[in-house]
């Protein structure tokens, strides 16, 4: 029988805390990065029973890990053990990446840069001096509503079923935003309003953040089926699974540049791991990667 050397002592301890977590597709990125940086590291999933989250952070601490991520329902109140948090954490009131150093705990929010990345490598696409429109105002839209109010966008528009939701988040984001010179960028209209018609009508791009049409109610779309797209517009749906939403089944067949959130899901991973590493990977080496880590959610 061979032997597994793969784990010693030295070996680079990473991780995810969260519950559930029987179903994350994390630690294959992960490894897999390890693996193509020839780093000797390991990325493994711990199931966190509820009332148990102090506990296992400082188990992870005290145990040398160099950092882990947070997933559902964890990812706001891990906030309470870190010792510093970044502008992005502190928008978001939320940490999906953990850097542990010396005794310290520092708090990231990946999936802002992640999803940033994505959308400029799969469409070409920017945000500079656009019009956005952002259908949903969960966790994911207030990280891609504040992350591209920061990039340039003219205006982002936060269109949301519940208004009451989108007028918080966007009221919430412009506050902060302000705060920090940006300028008041966002605002919010009802989903199924004369007013989300008038502002979808002339969005540069629009973003599904919705969980609308995610598998198994693959059926389900935010916007009607007698919704019309403008073939000039760039529409991006977070959900990966389908690879082909039926929002972005229409919005191809209008015409429109689309893309899905496999993209955004493999490069918030991979900015975790940069964090970790203290290293910035180049686009030309995750190519590979990126397309079999691909294949392997649509498997
Ligand atoms: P969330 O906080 O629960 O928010 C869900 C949003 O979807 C709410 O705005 C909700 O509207 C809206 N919604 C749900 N069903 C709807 C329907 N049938 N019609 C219209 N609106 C509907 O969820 P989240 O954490 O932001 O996640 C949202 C989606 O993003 C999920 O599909 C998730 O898998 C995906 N995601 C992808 C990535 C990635 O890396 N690709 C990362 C994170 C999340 P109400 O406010 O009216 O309820």
């Amino acid at each position: 029988m061979q032997l597994d050397t793969r784990v010693s002592g030295k070996t680079v301890l990473t991780g995810l805390i969260g519950n559930p977590i029987e179903h994350t597709v994390s630690p294959v990125l992960q490894n897999s990065l390890f693996s193509m940086m020839g780093i000797d590291g390991i990325y493994i999933p711990v199931k966190v029973p509820d009332g148990m989250l102090e506990d296992a952070v400082n188990g992870l601490k005290a145990s040398g890990f160099t950092g882990f991520n947070v997933t559902i329902p964890y990812k706001e109140d891990v906030l309470r053990f870190l010792d510093e948090i970044n502008e992005e954490v502190e928008l978001l009131g939320a940490a999906n990446t953990i850097r542990c150093s010396g005794d310290k705990l520092y708090g990231y929010n990946t999936d802002g840069d992640g999803f940033l990345r994505a959308f400029r490598e799969q469409t070409g696409g920017g945000f500079e001096g656009k019009l956005v429109g952002i259908l949903g105002a969960g966790g994911t839209a207030r990280a891609l509503t504040a992350k591209i109010a920061t990039v340039g966008a003219e205006k982002v528009t936060v269109i949301n079923r519940t208004p009451e939701r989108a007028q918080e988040l966007s009221l919430n984001v412009n506050r902060v935003l302000e705060a920090k010179g940006y300028g008041k960028i966002t605002g919010h209209v009802a989903l199924d309003s004369k007013e989300a018609a008038d502002a979808l009508e002339e969005c540069d791009v629009i973003i599904n953040t919705t969980s609308a049409g995610m598998y198994p109610k693959v059926d389900n779309s935010p916007l009607s089926d007698d919704f019309k797209f403008r073939r000039e517009q760039i529409v991006y749906d977070v959900i990966y699974n389908p690879a082909e939403t039926k929002l972005l089944a229409h919005a191809k067949k209008s015409g429109c540049r689309t893309a899905n959130g496999a993209g955004m899901l493999f490069y918030q991973g991979v900015r975790a791991f940069e964090i970790w590493m203290g290293i910035d990977i180049p686009g030309n080496k995750l190519r590979d990667l990126s397309s079999e880590f691909i294949k392997y959610l649509a498997e």
